[in-house]
């Protein structure tokens, strides 16, 4: 039941409506742009949310309005106990879906769809086996693939996420695009995020604009179409004439999509980020084991809402590592 107050409006009017839940710190890949080569520091055990704890968490923002939850990591389908998770929070009156590297997703379609998880989005970042390899430093390429095109065949609606990086895959944004002619997908390009430990820097991003030159120089204009975007939705989406699936940018760094951004994101160990590129955190899971109420918390971190990109409003503060170097890694707050 949402309550009288508003405590997921922030003090720019923003509503927020769905919430980024992270189960995991780790992973079975090593994506480079994602975590630092020697890996990250994982939380104690008991310092991470249990199931439990996650639904009592959930259950407060639901309360309180939210309306859509995806689940993240790491990587939430090698978390052990994600089949009762699922169970818990497809009883919350939300939209609940999931985003994963899809490498084991094939052992989870039935417990999927049994707690009406139907969207998915996955991460893949190049067509090319070997070229998977170097980004994710290991060979599951085949699994991925052909884990994309069994969920597209149980009927799951599938978004698959490639980051961008200069010299490496922006050569394959129109393999990517021509994958949706006979997918009913959508490939949505991301651009490079600087976040602790990826060696970002602005010259290795593919930007929206740079991605819109290559589609211009592949396709003809009369055959690329713009599609309206949803509401609160952080992509440019596109398709092409024809073709059964479309493409979309994400363009987090030349076009940030802030004055409409709905999200809130709950790491694994607990903490509320109000935003993916906030240097602070509040703690939820200390608050909730104390005994006490969380919804104080949680209006207090919304409140601290930056208006653009935590408080980072233009590319030259993107640009100042200290910045970003005080956020932690992405695998550890979960994209
Ligand atoms: N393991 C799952 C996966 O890869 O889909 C879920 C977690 S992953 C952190 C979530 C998303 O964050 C992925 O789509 C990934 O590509 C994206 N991501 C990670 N690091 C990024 C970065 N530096 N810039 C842009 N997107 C990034
Ligand atoms: Fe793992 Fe996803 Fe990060 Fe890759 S992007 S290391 S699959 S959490």
């Amino acid at each position: 039941m949402k309550t009288e107050k508003p405590i997921l409006q922030d003090l720019h009017g923003r509503d927020h409506a769905y919430l980024r839940i992270s189960l995991i710190e780790r992973c079975n890949l090593r994506c480079t742009y994602c975590m630092p080569e020697e890996g990250v520091k994982l939380s104690p055990k008991n310092h991470l949310m249990t199931y439990k704890e996650i639904y009592t968490i959930a259950k407060t923002f639901v309360d309180n309005g939210v309306t859509k939850i995806r689940l993240t990591g790491g990587e939430p389908l090698i978390r052990k106990d994600i089949p009762t998770i699922l169970e818990k929070l497809s009883t919350l009156p939300v939209e609940l879906s999931i985003t994963s590297n899809a490498v084991i997703i094939d052992k989870f379609i039935d417990v999927l769809k049994a707690n009406h998880v139907n969207k998915i989005n996955v991460s893949l970042d190049s067509l090319d086996a070997a070229k998977f390899k170097h980004i994710t430093r290991r060979h599951e390429f085949k699994k991925v693939y052909n884990n994309i095109l069994l969920l597209v065949k149980e009927g799951f609606t599938v978004k698959v996420n490639a980051v961008l990086m200069k010299g490496f895959n922006d050569n394959e944004i129109i393999d990517f695009i021509n994958f949706t002619k006979d997918l009913p997908i959508s490939v949505r390009f991301i651009e490079f995020m600087p976040f602790d430990g990826n060696k970002w820097d602005m010259s290795k991003m593919v930007s929206y604009a740079e991605v819109m030159e290559y589609v211009n120089a592949s396709f003809l204009k009369e055959n690329i179409e713009r599609l309206q975007d949803a509401p609160n939705d952080t992509s440019k989406n596109y398709k092409i004439e024809g073709y059964k699936g479309s493409f979309a940018i994400i363009s987090s760094v030349t076009n940030p999509f802030c004055d409409s951004c709905n999200r809130l994101r709950l790491t694994a160990n607990g903490q509320l980020k109000n935003c993916l590129f906030s240097s602070t955190e509040s703690d939820l899971l200390t608050t909730l084991r104390k005994g006490k109420s969380i919804e104080p918390v949680i209006q207090k971190a919304v409140q601290a809402k930056f208006k653009v990109r935590g408080g980072m409003d233009t590319l030259k503060k993107l640009q100042e590592p200290k910045l970003h170097n005080n956020n932690r890694s992405m695998i550890t707050i979960g994209g």
